[in-house]
């Protein structure tokens, strides 16, 4: 069997797991990340479009990306946010290992753990696991009116947080937008040397209540709704990526975040739009993480070679010159 058809079998199997055929509603939201061209989006209906993938073909189309999709089926296209959650089928753990004696660890209290876990995806980095548990019936974030239930957004959250407390794992996945890398496809991050992550396990006969975890739920409150994040999400947001500078406060605070795509990727107000010669639509300036770093893009021919640097030098350059300005009018007052 050819490698694109084995990889792309992998990822059949992992879609039909997160978004079971015929019974899913709403749009699979796939997302398209490298650190060289602005992110791209999609959305497929589940029930017309995603049986007629041909797998293959799309794990050769998406080759130089890092391809990753919404856990969460969305109400509609158009938005991977909180607020276009619809639901999902499945519940994660996101164990990163540092090294292999933390991963056999792992391995080990997984092995030990019930309810037994339908798939485990090796996600790339030889120590990092995916592991998913269906649910029989889905989480339904959203009122038939579209509108956020968050009771409901609270106890899978309440769930998941509480699976990564106990495997130690990243809490961040508790985010109802949350994307994840699909097996089958190329991991393209430094150090990884290209590995594919790949589906090890999967057994979608095993299907859970959301009450089977109920031993595991984190205790409320957690945060929910609104602008709050869980715990992981929101650290890094205060700027515990090594940045001297806190990007996502400095932008907020200049009111430029437009759109919250949910999962690390904002559209944001261009710094230099008073250089655009056309009106700016809201989707053109996009600000992005990838391997943990930030990433800039606008579409506008003027800003065509900024990038994240030079957003970071903005950023400065106006910080100096607005304290320049205050020792200046201290001196007036004086
Ligand atoms: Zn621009």
């Amino acid at each position: 069997m050819s490698d694109l058809i084995r990889r792309g079998r992998q990822a059949h199997r992992f879609v039909d797991v997160l978004f079971p055929p015929g019974r899913a509603r709403g749009y699979a939201n796939l997302r398209l990340l490298n650190s060289r061209t602005l992110p791209a989006q999609r959305w497929y209906d589940i029930a017309t479009e995603l049986p007629q993938f041909e797998w293959p073909w799309f794990i050769e189309r998406t080759a130089p990306w890092e391809t990753f999709i919404g856990l969460a089926t969305r109400r509609a296209r158009g938005s991977g946010g909180r607020l276009n959650c619809w639901e999902t089928w499945v519940l994660i753990v996101d164990y990163d290992g540092k090294s292999a004696e933390e991963a056999a660890r792992f391995e080990q209290q997984l092995r030990g753990f019930r309810p037994e876990p339908t798939m485990v995806v090796k996600s790339g980095s030889p120590h990092a696991r995916h592991v998913y548990w269906k649910l029989h019936t889905p989480v339904v974030f959203m009122d038939d009116a579209g509108a956020i239930r968050p009771d409901v957004e609270e106890r899978y959250q309440r769930t998941v947080l509480g699976l990564a407390h106990h495997f130690g794992s990243d809490p961040a996945v508790a985010d109802t937008p949350r994307v994840i890398r699909m097996p089958g496809t190329v991991n393209h991050k430094p150090g990884r040397g290209g590995a594919v992550a790949t589906l090890l396990d999967c057994q979608p006969e095993l299907q859970y209540a959301l009450e089977d975890f109920a031993e595991w739920l984190a205790p409320a409150p957690v945060p929910s709704g609104g602008t709050a994040q869980p715990a992981g999400r929101r650290g890094r947001e205060n700027g515990s990526f090594g940045d001297e500078v806190d990007l996502l406060g400095e932008i907020g605070r200049r009111g430029w975040l437009l759109c919250d795509q949910g999962s690390d990727m904002w559209f944001i107000k261009c710094p230099w739009q008073h250089q655009h010669t056309t009106r700016s639509g809201v989707t053109e300036t996009m600000l992005w993480r990838w391997d943990d770093r930030w990433c800039f893009r606008c579409m506008h021919g003027h800003c065509a070679e900024r990038r994240i640097a030079h957003v970071y030098e903005y950023v400065r350059i106006e910080r100096e010159l607005a304290r320049l300005d205050r020792a200046a009018d201290a001196r007036q007052t004086r």
